[in-house]
């Protein structure tokens, strides 16, 4: 984004949450005033945190519609970056609760507790990423592997906290592992491709 000599190099910075005035030109619109709001600069300094920042962005970008507001989705992703700017312990436990949280705000809920399909309170030890979440017993596929309900557990507190709930997660990094993978399927499914900024991301 920055170039040199650019009017605006300084605040145009990636993650830089900015308060911009556009003119609207013929194709694009046109930057005429910048100011900066929060630079969120720690989370540009470290690769770790600005690998989930990335996630973050994109998974954003993917799901916000041009010309088209959407105050949750902002909120969220202003959450998002906060939070990894706090420098968490476990920055990709952040990630994956916005992610997670993300689907929800697209109107992907995943459901964790009644059956998906029915509605038939649960818990249920059945999770299929297709129906968008907990199935009955009696809507469950006969092949369907259940969840560790320490997985379910942890989606539970990614779905259900605040951003900065995961900072310090001190899960099982198995039962992290699983739930990270769960989460990312289940964003591939529901957007129609893969998050390119997650292969950056260590777990
Ligand atoms: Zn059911």
């Amino acid at each position: 984004m920055r170039r040199p000599g650019s009017r605006f190099g300084g605040r145009l910075e990636p993650f830089s949450h900015v308060d911009l005035q556009l003119y609207a030109g013929r194709s694009l619109d046109i930057v005429t005033q910048a100011e900066l709001v929060t630079s969120f600069a720690p989370v540009r300094a470290d690769f770790a945190l600005s690998a989930c920042g990335s996630a973050m962005v994109e998974a954003a970008d993917h799901l916000a519609q041009e010309d088209e507001r959407s105050n949750r989705l902002f909120l969220l992703l202003l959450e998002g970056l906060r939070t990894l700017a706090l420098s968490p312990a476990t920055p990709s436990a952040v990630l994956d609760g916005y992610l997670f949280r993300l689907a929800s705000v697209a109107g992907y809920h995943p459901h964790l507790d009644a059956c998906a399909a029915c509605g038939a309170p649960g818990p249920h030890d059945v999770f299929t990423i297709a129906a968008g979440g907990a199935l009955c017993p009696d809507d469950a596929p006969f092949d369907a592997h259940p969840l560790d309900p320490a997985v379910t557990g942890l989606l539970r507190r990614l779905l259900g906290g605040p951003l900065s709930d995961q900072r310090d997660a001190p899960e099982d990094p198995r039962v992290r592992r699983a739930a990270a993978a769960l989460v990312a399927s289940y964003l591939t499914y529901h957007l129609g491709r893969p998050l390119r900024a997650l292969e950056l991301v260590e777990r």
